[in-house]
């Protein structure tokens, strides 16, 4: 699997399982010589996992690449209709 794929993976996992209202928290593992834990931006290729609001994961995905800071604006968000 490549990174797009298991990107889109991820994506497409999110959208389903995230409802509004509800509280979640997105867990990123980044591997313990990331650039992230030295004030730059991640470089490693994290395990991300999904977990509602008693902490029981309900998407976990590898492979998924670089992790963005602003990723899960877009990752969780439904597509929104743009009207013109
Ligand atoms: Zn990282």
């Amino acid at each position: 699997m490549n990174t797009r794929h298991q990107r889109r993976k991820w994506r497409a996992a999110c959208r389903r399982l995230i409802k509004r209202g509800n509280l979640y928290h997105y867990e990123v593992q980044h591997d313990p010589w990331c650039g992230i834990y030295e004030g730059h931006p991640c470089h490693c290729d994290p395990v991300r996992v999904l977990r509602d609001d008693s902490g029981r994961a309900l998407a976990r995905i590898e492979g998924a690449g670089f992790y963005d800071p602003m990723e899960m604006v877009t990752f969780g968000a439904p597509e929104r209709k743009v009207k013109a």
